[in-house]
């Protein structure tokens, strides 16, 4: 049986940052916290626990004083830093640049709507972490549209809109989302080429992987896809594997790897979201050669 990990998955550039800024506060101080899982992979988080990192909610955290406190990856809202300043609290910024980025756009393009009563709409998941951050940049007045379109009838299209995308959502939902706001516009004689403003705002690291990951679950009889079960990117990069090759497992430890999985299988393909660690791969590669 030929067993291939792929070279394309694994940690995004925002989260190999957020861990090695970790790591390196860890070994210097020997003990951060952090608001909220750094990745959304427990068994990586697991790891850096050991080494002493301490994950706290947003509860917890209006009750620390006088430390170190580690942003992840995913950024957060203003207020998070307004807590941070009143408590003592240093931060240790590792809100990854690609959302740091987004999050200015949406604080500028709603300074700049309010003088024309319009709309900011994200599409993302509601209560996500980066997707509090990018509404607290509108003092959480921005429109939150899932994927089951939910809060979609909360948008009013008559009058202007801008639009942008959690970086971590799916790429083909986002282009029929666009299609279906620019349909409600004309129906109430809306402009969508004058009034509706659309960021292409899901993060490359993700839209990229879909094609490859795509031809990648193609090529294998079976696909283990390792993620935890958190993960937004997780699922949306797995619904592409299942879509090419509906032989697709999704598993988030080595524990949940089945024997008759394997049956009459020649090629394995081991493959991740974002979040997943390299080494969380190869450890499941080596239990999938010991059956
Ligand atoms: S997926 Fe993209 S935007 Fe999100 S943390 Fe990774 S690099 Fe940054």
């Amino acid at each position: 049986m030929e067993i291939n990990i792929d070279k394309g998955s694994g940690f995004c550039f925002g989260v190999i940052n957020a861990i090695k800024v970790a790591e390196e506060q860890l070994e210097q101080h020997g003990k951060l916290f952090c608001l909220g899982d750094i990745v959304h992979n427990s068994k990586e988080v697991e790891r850096l626990k050991a080494k002493g990192l301490i994950i706290i909610n947003h509860q917890d955290f209006e009750n620390l004083y006088n430390t170190r406190l580690l942003i992840r990856a995913h950024g957060e809202p203003p207020k998070t830093y307004s807590i941070a300043r009143e408590n003592q609290i240093q931060l240790i910024d590792a809100s990854c640049p690609v959302v740091l980025k987004l999050q200015n756009k949406i604080k500028k393009s709603y300074e700049e709507l309010s003088e024309f009563a319009g709309q900011v709409v994200i599409f993302g998941k509601e209560g996500h972490a980066e997707v509090n951050g990018l509404t607290g940049q509108t003092g959480n007045n921005a429109i939150v549209v899932g994927s089951g379109l939910e809060n979609l009838d909360k948008i009013d299209f008559s009058k202007p809109i801008t639009l942008f995308s959690q970086t971590t959502q799916n790429k083909e939902q986002y282009e029929d989302l666009i299609k279906l706001i620019k349909e409600r516009m004309m129906q109430k004689n809306c402009n969508p080429d004058k009034k509706l403003q659309v960021s292409r705002s899901i993060c490359g690291q993700v839209s990229n992987r879909g094609p490859h990951l795509a031809k990648f679950a193609k090529d294998h009889d079976l696909i283990i896809f390792v993620s935890g079960k958190k993960s937004s990117n997780g699922k949306y990069l797995f619904d592409i594997c299942h879509q090419n090759n509906p032989n697709s497992r999704f598993i988030s430890e080595k524990e949940e790897l089945r024997n008759g999985w394997f049956d009459n299988v020649m090629k394995v393909g081991i493959c991740g979201a974002t979040s997943t660690p390299m080494w969380l791969m190869e450890e499941i590669a080596v239990e999938i050669r010991s059956y």
